[in-house]
């Protein structure tokens, strides 16, 4: 089998060599052999010339070392994924900066969410970890075009000259500068580096535009998985939500790598009551505590997905933790959605993978006075 992008032959052995496609995705691509792509050619396709790099010493040294010709960053963020997307790492690069928090996506969020308090929340996060103004918070859609021309008249009023654009993976940040921006007019690997960089102008102005490779942060559920599944994670409709009124002692999963059992009632002994928001690729499954290991055993890729497929090649090492999330709060899953507590407290123990943080936060959503779903 050969890929239709390189022409290379397809190998499923060495992820770092030519022609590499996982095992189970080359298996789909048997008898439609012609539309095989490999990962490289993939992730082309959906990144353009900026192939994803993940974050290490020599990434950081060289980000550091052109980062200081910028005042100003575009700092692109997925609201539906906050605590994935507003990463430590790039947090440390750009803290001192002149930042622009570009909130994409807000196209998913439920029409009920209104903006200002959208903005405001936004605000309550970074605060105290940035230096930036609520008028540099800006909410946008690069999907739908919402705040685009705003953003670009802002960044003309304040005389911006030219900035540098970073961002996670799957944030949308060639969708929105393949919106503002002329086809890159340079790729150019600053000198002494080897990042690529690829300088462009927003469309109708003088603006210079830095777009820099996606970030892949390994804190993210999502970035278990290989780019194929990482794309079919990605939300395409307002997110998904389910109510839960679970008794003590149920286990819910939120795909197949996160669980949590319910330690204890809420409040007056009721049962707790809590919303899941997620995007749509992904299951949410109540179940008995003794059907955990069955589940796990035969039902991943169907009931419980991602991994989409049976055989997924998964070796993680699972921890546990507890968690008490009060009435009104909320967990994140970082790249799976989260847990909104509407009577608490949610008191549960959660399965996790290692090294992927749980982060407690102030509704994102709140509910309307004396509403619960
Ligand atoms: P990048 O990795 O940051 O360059 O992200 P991409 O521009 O490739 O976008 C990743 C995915 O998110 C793609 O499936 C896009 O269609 C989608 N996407 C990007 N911006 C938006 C948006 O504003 N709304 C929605 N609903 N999807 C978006």
């Amino acid at each position: 089998m050969k890929c239709h992008g390189c022409g290379v032959e397809i190998q499923t052995k060495d992820p770092n060599g030519l022609g590499f496609l996982p095992e189970h995705v080359y298996e789909k691509f048997i008898g439609h052999e012609d539309e095989a792509l490999c990962q490289r050619c993939f992730k082309l396709k959906h990144y353009g010339e900026l192939i994803p790099v993940s974050i290490n010493k020599n990434f950081y040294n060289q980000l550091k070392s052109v980062i200081h010709e910028f005042n100003t960053v575009l700092w692109v963020i997925d609201i539906i994924d906050f605590e994935g997307t507003f990463d430590s790492n790039i947090l440390e690069l750009v803290k001192n900066k002149d930042i622009f928090l570009l909130i994409n996506k807000v196209d998913l969020l439920p029409k009920s969410v209104p903006f200002t308090e959208l903005k405001n929340w936004v605000y309550n996060r970074v605060k105290n970890k940035i230096n930036v103004n609520k008028d540099n918070i800006r909410l946008i859609s690069a999907k739908k075009n919402f705040g685009i021309n705003r953003l670009i008249k802002i960044l003309k009023e304040k005389d911006i000259k030219k900035a540098i654009v970073v961002g996670t993976t799957n944030v949308g940040k060639s969708s929105l500068l393949n919106n503002i921006t002329n086809v890159k007019i340079t790729t150019s690997s600053f000198p002494g580096t080897t990042l690529g960089i690829v300088k462009r102008k927003i469309l109708g102005t003088d603006i210079e535009i830095y777009d820099t490779p996606g970030i892949e942060t390994n804190k993210r559920f999502t970035d278990i998985f290989d780019i194929y599944t990482q794309v079919e994670m990605i939300p395409k409709k307002t997110i998904s939500r389910k109510t839960f009124k679970p008794d003590v002692g149920k286990v819910i999963f939120v795909s197949a790598l996160f669980r949590f059992k319910i330690l204890s009632l809420a409040k007056d002994n009721l049962k707790p009551i809590f919303l899941i928001f997620s995007p749509e690729n992904i299951s949410f499954h109540q179940t008995k505590e003794e059907r955990v290991e069955d589940l796990l055993k035969s039902h991943i890729g169907d009931v419980l997905f991602p991994p989409y497929e049976k055989d997924y090649p998964l070796n993680i090492e699972y921890e546990k933790e507890i968690f008490s999330i009060g009435e009104g709060d909320e967990l994140a899953m970082p790249g799976l959605g989260w847990i909104s507590v509407r009577r608490g407290p949610l008191n549960i123990e959660v399965v996790k993978p290692k090294g992927i943080d749980l982060i407690l936060r102030e509704p994102l959503i709140t509910p309307k006075r004396g509403e619960i779903i």
